[in-house]
């Protein structure tokens, strides 16, 4: 019996899928159960809810958060807000949608326990920026975590989805989701009558700046690897914005934010000879977007301009000013406390190279890309809007479906919808669930069936690493050189050196053209044909297969997208150096790309933007 041969299959039956127990995956889980009674609600993680996702180590700070209780924001101020940092394009009607929903999620986070920090004068939530509050949150993931397991038929941790399931009946339906056990190496058969998609965003798919000893330290989560967008990509759903990857501004080394840094310290940055430097690079953005650098606040792509052109320019490194706020002892707490409840390997690398931001001023620098839908950001899955708001070109059936029926996505997942951030991805996770459960009500005797055909040749697939490795593994002598395989983190190096080099990573400065892209896309092919030869070891290394594999399909489409917007929009996290100009008149619009997994075809297409908010 060969190694797929013994396997044993659990097949489990659910009515809603949550595929990620991260943030939108809790929201989707928690919500499903509110509407959907007597369903079953199931939720499929690869690590454990617990600690899983963006959120595992905790953060500092709820970025998305109205207010309205004090009229502080109303919604329509958020979807302009993101609307002027993504430069004009966004799904109004999904960021509506989630802004008018995104508070009283945050009032639950505080009814299970997590600790809000309050301001003593008004005893409101004390505010760090326009749109973000205070917490003590440590454990502001497992707090979260509580409630979608208490609200889950079963939580199904350590399994690992690699492929979603078609109905076998209708076209264009899904049917549910195959998946291995990391532990065990059972194979799982998830049968669903609807699936939401909540697997986050992508990491590690751009070179990295942290390379060698450092590889593994990266500003986005190590294990967000862009499942959120290969799992839909391979079944035919339409994405759009894939193009719009984000650059981050941040300590160097560890990756530390510095939102609470300018936002509650009221540090502020200078160039090497304690210059302010972004007013040096006015005239040449505004040559680059007009009046987008006259926008308040500047867009968070025109801030990294100004950077990246200063340090071009040989007046880097830009640096932090911390020296005068931590004079202040409560300034000086909360600046640690930034990092201990968040991001500690910041405090760890400072401590290491003896910077003391009471004396020294520490450096700043920009991450490489990362792809993902609920930061300043906005890539991911078409989908369709509310039924009382979105325009009918974005709607055709129910809100968050995407463009597979039964299909539905929130937080990363979801593209158009800046701005989420962790309390909007638990908000739209609930919205999404909302909507899957009057779909499945819907469906009446009209259920999916999985083909079993189908579930059985994956199997194959999903395994064929751990083959490929016991295989080749004879041809070696010493050493991890095999003449028949490639192992999961050579190939990934291979990815992340294409993708920095031919569409616009940290070694070129962000900067692509049509012929580097061409030749990515080409270089990226032949990647795809050797992943066939991908050898895993163990199991640990079946998953960094799979891992890779979905790295590789979002990176493609990627590409794709990249290639088809013939402008620089966001300066700053990419440049088209055939198309140095941002074009409102061409390319005020999203971009959408569909992939077709028989023939290895990408179709692209424009949509319109819709301005409902004025
Ligand atoms: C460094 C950092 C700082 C941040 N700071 C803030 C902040 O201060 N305030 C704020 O509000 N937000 C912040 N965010 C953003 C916030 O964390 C994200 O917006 C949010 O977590 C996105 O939710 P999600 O559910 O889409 O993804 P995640 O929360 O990342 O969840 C995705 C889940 O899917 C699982 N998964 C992935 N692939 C598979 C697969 N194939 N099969 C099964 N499971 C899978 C993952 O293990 C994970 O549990 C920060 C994020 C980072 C990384």
């Amino acid at each position: 019996m060969g190694l797929v041969g013994g396997r044993r299959t659990v097949t489990v039956d659910s009515d809603v899928l949550v595929i990620g127990g991260g943030m939108a995956g809790c929201g989707a889980t928690y919500e499903a159960r509110y509407w959907g009674r007597d369903l079953k609600v199931v939720c499929v993680e690869k690590a454990n809810i617990e600690r899983s996702g963006a959120v595992a180590q905790g953060l500092y700070a709820i970025n998305c958060y109205m207010g309205m209780q004090w009229d502080e924001n109303k919604p329509e101020d958020h979807v302009r807000y993101a609307r002027n940092d993504l430069m004009g394009l966004v799904r109004e009607d999904l960021g509506y949608d989630i802004a008018r929903h995104v508070d009283s999620s945050v009032h639950k986070f505080e009814e299970w326990g997590l600790p809000f920090m309050r301001d003593p004068e008004t005893g409101r939530y004390q505010r760090e920026g326009k749109w973000q509050i205070m917490i003590h949150g440590e454990s502001y993931k497992p707090i979260v975590a509580e409630a979608a397991r208490k609200a889950a038929t079963k939580v199904y941790n350590r399994i690992m989805i690699t492929h979603l399931l078609m109905d076998k009946k209708k076209k264009n339906r899904v049917a549910g989701a195959v998946g291995f056990n990391v532990r065990t190496g059972d194979f799982y058969v998830f049968r669903a009558k609807a699936v939401i998609v909540a697997a986050g965003g992508a990491s590690q798919i751009y070179k990295p700046r942290s390379s060698g000893e450092g590889m593994g330290r990266t500003w986005y989560a190590p294990w967000s690897s862009a499942s959120a967008y290969a799992l839909p990509i391979q079944v035919g759903a339409k994405m759009t914005q894939m193009e719009n990857r984000i650059v981050l501004t941040r300590f160097k080394d560890g990756y530390g934010p510095v939102g609470a840094y300018f936002l509650h310290l009221k540090t502020y940055t200078e160039n090497v000879y304690g210059k302010e430097y972004e007013s040096n690079w006015y005239e040449n953005t505004k040559e680059i977007v007009g009046d987008y650098v006259d926008r308040h606040p500047v867009p968070t792509c025109l801030r990294n301009h100004a950077i990246l052109e200063e340090v071009k320019a040989g007046r880097g490194p830009i640096r932090m000013v911390t020296k005068e706020a931590f004079q202040d002892p409560h300034k000086e707490t909360v600046g640690w406390e930034n990092f201990l409840g968040m991001t500690i390997g910041q405090a760890v690398v400072w401590a290491a190279q003896n910077i003391d931001p009471k004396e020294i001023n520490p450096e700043l620098t920009t991450s490489e890309p990362y792809v993902m839908g609920s930061h300043a950001t906005c890539a991911g899955a078409w989908a369709s809007g509310p039924e009382d708001y979105a325009p009918d070109e974005y709607q055709w059936g129910y809100n968050r479906m995407m463009t597979v029926d039964g299909l539905f996505g929130a937080g990363d997942t979801i593209g158009g919808t800046a701005h989420k951030f962790s309390s909007g991805s638990f908000a739209e996770g609930r919205i999404a669930a909302k909507a899957a459960v009057k779909y499945i009500n819907d469906l009446k005797n009209d259920q999916p069936e999985v083909s079993e055909a189908e579930y059985q040749n994956l199997k194959q697939v999903v395994f064929k690493p751990l083959e490929n490795y016991k295989l080749g593994r004879n041809e070696i002598v010493a050493g991890t050189v095999s003449p028949s395989y490639l192992l999961p983190i050579q190939g990934l190096i291979r990815l992340e050196k294409i993708m920095d080099e031919y569409v616009g990573g940290i070694s070129s400065h962000y900067t692509t053209n049509t012929w580097l892209l061409d030749r990515g896309l080409e270089l990226l092919g032949t990647l795809r044909e050797d992943l066939e030869k991908i050898g895993a070891e163990d199991l640990h290394q079946l998953q960094r297969s799979w891992e890779l594999k979905h790295r590789l399909l979002a990176s493609e489409s990627v590409t794709h997208h990249t290639k088809f917007r013939k402008e620089t929009r966001w300066p700053g996290y990419y440049y088209r150096a055939d198309h140095p100009k941002l074009d409102d008149k061409d390319w005020h619009c999203f971009t959408l790309s569909q992939y077709d997994q028989n023939t290895g075809e990408w179709k692209m297409e424009k949509a319109p933007v819709y301005h409902i908010v004025d």
